[in-house]
């Protein structure tokens, strides 16, 4: 006798993690269209998907100098497991694009940080 799962039942939540993931992915490009629209920066910021090495949702990274300035959020989807958290996170790190596009990094959550992931979050809610 075999307890647990079925063959089955391990395809069908296979499935089923799978779509999750596909989902969680369009919904944070859609996402990242929204936050572009509403609340342009100078210079791109782009998202990919990786494990962070310090088990965080997400990171922010501001590369290049000048006109060649950029900016790299990574969502680790192994610590963003819905769809809400991934979103969450995007604003998060957006807001540190936000606040570290034309000066230097000034301490992670400081207050321009906090102006920005306000208006980030209200905006993207539509808070009134
Ligand atoms: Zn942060």
């Amino acid at each position: 006798m075999t307890q647990g799962w079925s063959k089955r039942e391990i395809q069908a939540s296979l499935r089923r993690a799978l779509r999750l993931r596909l989902r969680q992915r369009e919904r944070v490009a859609r996402a990242l269209a929204r936050l572009r629209r509403l609340l342009p920066l100078p210079h791109p910021v782009a998202v990919v998907w990786a494990s962070t090495d310090a088990s965080l949702y997400g990171s922010c990274e501001r590369l290049g100098r000048g006109r060649r300035r950029r900016f790299r959020i990574t969502l680790d989807p192994g610590q963003c497991e819905t769809i809400a958290e991934a979103v969450d996170t995007l604003l998060h790190e957006y807001a540190h694009a936000m606040s570290w596009h034309d000066v230097p990094s000034q301490g992670d959550h400081g207050d321009a940080w906090g102006l920005a992931y306000a208006l980030c979050y209200r905006k993207f809610w539509r808070v009134r």
